[in-house]
């Protein structure tokens, strides 16, 4: 992506008296980080960036910040927000539209065709950052470092991430600006993390989620980095009843994680986003991969596709097999 057209195209969309604000990226302070920043102005628009560090799924903000409570005696800007996405975060847009989360005169999407993020872990394993600001570029089909003043070409499949390696959607799937051209779409290989652990005997998967549960923090950031994950009233919050205790401990932890995956079934658009912010390294992909694998292969549905669509709980066929009911 041309990054001058990218700025000047925010700054006419954050000029226009409709828009509030637009929420894009731009560089962290140091390393490999990178910030989600709200632009409201040209200046900000100049600080906007798209690179393969651009992981976060802003789509989250729009439920995060829009749906916080006016203050009394002000009233809200009913103006737009517009929002830079990826190809992921776009199903996010889409299946909050579906949802009726958000609705479309809300928002302005930037589209930004996408050729894959960096594992920013694994990245920082193999190259350890330095104090200086770093920069990684695409360059063909690979990524390039580019830090002290030197270039290291680092082949794609050496730090690509999981969610990426395993797209189907790299191009946007709404956009009111498409930024850039679309990117050639790349085969989906095996899910093998989600092969393996539907390959173990029954004892054995047990053994292995009460291995990964038992070391949840439950510090609730992948609820709350997650674009679908957005209730008013979360039941991990409610006292009366409680639904899930508070106690951190496997068999709560157990009821959380489950709860949570059965609540994104059929609306979990893997954007990887709760795996990556997870402080204890918990494979959540695998386990929401697992349930978006059933509803495509059982139900052949697939969210965050179809702006005019349904959501996946509302859809009924009269030649359901209904297999579930014995
Ligand atoms: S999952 Fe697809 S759209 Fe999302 S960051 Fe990876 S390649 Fe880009
Ligand atoms: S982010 Fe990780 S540690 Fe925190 S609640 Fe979620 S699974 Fe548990
Ligand atoms: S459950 Fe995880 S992968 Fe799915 S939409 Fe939420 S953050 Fe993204």
């Amino acid at each position: 992506m041309d990054l001058e057209q990218l700025r000047k195209t925010a700054a006419e969309v954050v000029a226009r008296d409709d828009v509030k604000y637009l929420i894009g990226w731009r560089p962290g302070s140091y390393g490999y980080r990178i910030a989600p920043c709200f632009v409201e102005d040209a200046a900000g628009a100049a600080a906007l960036t798209f690179s393969p560090l651009c992981n976060t799924n802003l789509a989250t903000y729009l439920t995060l910040v829009e749906k916080l409570p006016v203050p009394r005696g002000e009233t809200p800007d009913q103006r737009k927000v517009a929002l830079m996405v990826k190809g992921c975060d776009s199903r996010a847009v889409v299946q909050l539209l579906v949802e009726k989360g958000i609705t479309r005169e809300q928002i302005v999407v930037l589209g930004c065709p996408c050729p894959g993020m960096a594992d920013v872990a694994l990245l920082a394993e193999k190259y350890p950052e330095t104090d200086g600001p770093a920069e990684l570029k695409w360059r063909g089909g690979d990524f390039v470092l580019v830090r002290n003043g030197e270039e290291i070409l680092i082949p794609r499949e050496e730090i690509l991430a999981e969610k990426c390696r395993l797209c189907r959607y790299p191009n946007p799937v709404i956009s009111d600006i498409t930024l850039g051209e679309p990117v050639a779409e790349w085969e989906r290989p095996e899910d093998e993390g989600v092969a393996a652990v539907e390959k173990m005997e029954v004892n054995a998967r047990w053994d292995y989620w009460e291995e990964q549960f038992s070391r949840c923090i439950r510090c609730y950031a992948c609820r709350n980095s997650c674009p679908l994950c957005y209730c008013e009233d979360c039941i991990l919050d409610r006292l009366n009843p409680t639904w899930v205790n508070r106690a951190v401990n496997f068999s709560e932890n157990t009821a959380f994680h489950i709860a949570r995956a059965f609540h994104l079934a059929g609306r979990c658009i893997e954007c990887g986003e709760c795996e990556r912010v997870c402080p204890a390294n918990i494979p959540l992909g695998k386990l929401n991969r697992k349930l978006a694998k059933e509803v495509r292969e059982k139900y052949g549905f697939e969210p965050g596709i179809d702006p005019e669509g349904k959501p996946f709980q509302a859809s009924y066929k009269p030649d359901d097999p209904e297999e579930f009911i014995l």
